[in-house]
């Protein structure tokens, strides 16, 4: 099966939010202009011709404006037919209005947005009436019909408040995908809200009993993938997989980076979308080799791990930015990928080969006792 490629647009790093912890967004900045979209369309039509996922992130993507999606998003489709075009977006959804919802929804563009739990805690993070704001963005997206799951941001304060966050969450029947807040890695602002990784590991335990104990009110699909990941033997999301040579994110001014998260950061640029890079070109680059450097030491490092086939050493952008783009290690959060990597095929091989879960299976049934993990697989299969 053929890698699907993804393609990360940055419109802008420019962001109307103010959130204590966010490092990856700007005041002011420059706006993408349609002729670098085309140059970005131009230059992955050239470059490859695999089904493609085109997230637009930022900063806040919405900055761009309505005349940017109208013009941009058709010129995509148009330009890299006939191969599959999905589109995505990551957005507070302040800006959302009329116009913009219908061009997100004629071109079924999925937009994940952000709260990190009930008003009073969100806004403690994320600034005053950020929830009111993202709510009506929300309610806006819900009727044109866009579809918003809810990224949730654990922080190293707000992780006390986990019950009260899953308890948000159940009560308003949003899809949570949760990120763990992150230490800066281009100044010292967040330090204080990073989550710990130990405590990230305790937390996606404690998610996954959650969404196993509340199946009918809860869907957290960081837990599907996790779960997924150990069924299908690979990663099934960016972290997880190897995203050297499949994922690129083009900035404002169409400069080519391995991801969303190198954006502005000079020393990983590989590139203008404007040179029309090769291939052979973007490998040359010292971005390029860093990151290949990185999937060699994860071979050495992680070849004693179990579960090296679907976590692969974590992501690179954690592992490398913090030592200036040396392999010495892997993504700090190792330690929260083994713990719940541990309990997912740990709790797997007792369901599968304990009790009777291996004739339920067979049989086509639901196992005796409390709903567990091939529960869950069976429900994301039939869904
Ligand atoms: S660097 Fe990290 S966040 Fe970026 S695509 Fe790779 S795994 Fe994902
Ligand atoms: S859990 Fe840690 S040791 Fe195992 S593959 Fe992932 S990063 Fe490597």
């Amino acid at each position: 099966m053929k890698t699907p490629f993804h393609l990360m647009l940055i419109p802008t790093l420019r962001c109307p939010a103010r959130c204590a912890y966010c490092w990856s967004s700007e005041h002011t900045g420059p706006v993408m202009d349609l002729e670098t979209v085309w140059a970005a369309v131009d230059w992955l039509a050239g470059l490859n011709d695999d089904p493609v996922t085109v997230t637009f992130h930022g900063g806040e993507p919405l900055v761009a404006g309505p005349e940017f999606y109208e013009a941009a998003l058709p010129m995509i489709e148009e330009g890299l037919a006939p191969r599959t075009v999905a589109f995505a977006m990551q957005s507070n959804l302040w800006l959302l209005d009329d116009r913009l919802a219908a061009v997100l929804a004629a071109h079924r563009v999925p937009v994940g947005t952000s709260l990190d739990g009930p008003p009073d805690l969100n806004d403690a993070q994320r600034g005053k009436g950020y929830t009111e704001r993202t709510r009506a963005g929300m309610e806006m997206a819900r009727r044109h019909g866009v579809q918003v799951s809810v990224i949730c941001t654990f922080t190293a304060q707000s992780v006390l408040e986990r019950d009260a966050i899953v308890g948000f969450f159940r009560e308003n029947g949003f899809v949570m995908k949760l990120h763990p807040a992150l230490p800066s890695l281009r100044d010292d602002r967040p330090e204080p809200y990073a989550l710990p990784p130990e405590e990230y590991g305790e937390l996606l335990v404690y998610l996954l009993d959650q969404y196993l104990a509340h199946p009918d009110t809860l869907r957290i699909m960081n837990i599907d993938d996790l779960v997924k990941s150990v069924f299908v033997r690979r990663g099934t999301v960016c972290t997880f997989a190897d995203c050297l040579g499949t994922t690129f994110a083009v900035g404002p001014d169409g400069g080519i980076y391995p991801c969303y998260r190198f954006v502005g950061m000079e020393e990983w640029r590989m590139g203008s979308v404007r040179d029309r890079p090769t291939r052979a070109e973007l490998e040359a680059t010292q971005a390029w080799q860093r990151l290949a450097a990185f999937r060699t030491f994860v071979d050495e490092h992680c070849r004693p791990c179990r579960h090296i086939r679907y976590c692969r050493g974590g992501c690179p952008y954690n592992a490398l930015v913090p030592t200036g783009g040396e392999a010495t290690g892997v993504d700090p959060h190792c330690v929260a990928y083994r713990r719940i990597y541990d309990e997912i095929t740990d709790r797997l091989n007792r369901e599968m080969f304990g009790g009777d879960g291996m004739e339920a299976m067979l049989m086509g049934r639901r196992p005796a006792g409390p709903p567990g993990i091939m529960a869950l697989m069976q429900r994301m299969v039939s869904r």
